[in-house]
């Protein structure tokens, strides 16, 4: 096995030899390549390295997909999903343990990809090639989900509370990936005073963002300005007290209520006694799937979340939302497998910003 990948390395740097025509390789991510290759090969046309053996493959991960198979769309749409309690009994707002393991199970079934929050705003999404990003989040900081229990005199995650479920099932799936926002407010998030700090610490260690969700979970669309900065800035002084460094990244307002017309950028920014805060992300509570950060109408300031519920969800719930992407697949956001390439079908070019592209290359390809 080992002679054979060399024998393919030194076939390899005699193509790149003789070939004299040189065309620029479609993925340029070379830090993610695993052997140190010569610039010379670098340059080697892909098409006919994979065409001359297709164990290039192990060897580069510049390799080209097949556009027409793999069927990318890097300006389609991702859910952000919703959920608030996990206990015992389905509710509105309410999601059973078992339903929220059979969330987790059909999402990763039907090719989704967990990311965060912060990768799909940055627009740093970095899912294998054919699937489907998709962003969790949780709001109120509810006890149902993180709870500490204690188990033969050690204190452990409570199995069936949203962190538990969560880590139990990237053991057994770690290409799901992992990634929650819990948007949480005060004076007790999680409902377990003693442990605040501990969660607090987990949470940021385990690649979960800790976002904002107003101080007492005050209804932004009823108060006055001031009182609006002074509900998300003390938000940010009270997670401050437990994480030293704290920079909260989002916002998921309360009731998805909002101060109107201009007085909007308060959520955005704001300042209340010397404290600053700085929402690179506004989430609303209803009820469809986001844009791509890729398109035309991608507003980080006011990102739309899907309800993660089968209750009186009127036709926009993940499981709605599952049927119609099941119906329409081309709306579907579809990763290409590079995060340095924008790759769309040709007519999705005209709904692209170019300044949220940043310096990634656009590839277009035709639908069939
Ligand atoms: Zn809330």
């Amino acid at each position: 096995m080992k002679f054979t990948k060399f024998l393919i390395l030194i076939l390899f740097i005699a193509a790149a030899l003789v070939i004299t025509s040189c065309t620029a390789p479609i993925k340029e991510d070379k830090s993610k390549s695993e052997p140190s290759i010569s610039p010379a090969e670098a340059v080697v046309d892909e098409k006919k390295e994979t065409q001359e053996e297709n164990v290039a493959e192990s060897e580069s991960k510049e390799v080209e997909i097949d556009m027409q198979k793999v069927k990318p769309n890097e300006n389609g749409k991702v859910m952000i999903l919703m959920y608030h309690g996990i206990s015992k009994e389905e509710a509105e707002w309410v999601r059973t343990p078992e339903n929220f393991r059979r969330d987790l199970e059909t999402l990763y079934n039907n090719g989704f990809r967990i990311i965060s929050l912060k990768d799909f705003v940055n627009n740093n999404i970095t899912v294998e090639a054919g699937y489907t990003p998709v962003v969790i989040t949780f709001d109120d900081g509810l006890l149902n989900q993180f709870n500490y229990i204690e188990q033969d005199g050690s204190r452990v995650i409570d199995p069936d509370c949203a962190v538990g479920i969560m880590e139990e099932f990237y053991k057994k799936h770690p290409d799901f990936g992992k990634a929650a926002s819990f948007y949480v407010f005060y004076p007790i998030p999680f409902r377990q005073k003693e442990l605040i700090k501990e969660k607090f610490d987990f949470l940021i260690a385990n690649g979960y963002e800790i976002g904002n969700h107003g101080y007492t979970h005050e209804n932004l669309g009823k108060i006055s300005m001031e009182e609006v900065q002074k509900s998300l800035a003390l938000n940010v002084v009270s997670a401050k007290k437990y994480i030293n460094d704290f920079e909260v990244f989002s916002l998921a307002l309360p009731y998805g209520a909002a101060p109107k017309d201009e007085n909007y950028k308060y959520v955005v920014s704001g300042e209340y006694e010397g404290q600053k805060y700085n929402h690179r992300a506004v989430l609303k509570v209803g009820s469809n799937p986001a844009v791509s950060p890729n398109h035309k109408k991608f507003d980080a300031s006011k990102l739309p979340r899907v309800r993660a519920s089968e209750l009186n969800t009127a036709g926009t719930g993940l499981y709605d939302w599952l049927k119609h992407f099941e119906k329409n697949p081309q709306e579907r956001y579809i990763s290409d497998g590079n995060p340095n390439t924008i790759a769309i079908p040709e007519d999705e070019l005209e709904n692209i910003n170019q300044e949220n592209v940043q310096n990634k290359k656009i590839i277009t390809y035709k639908r069939q």
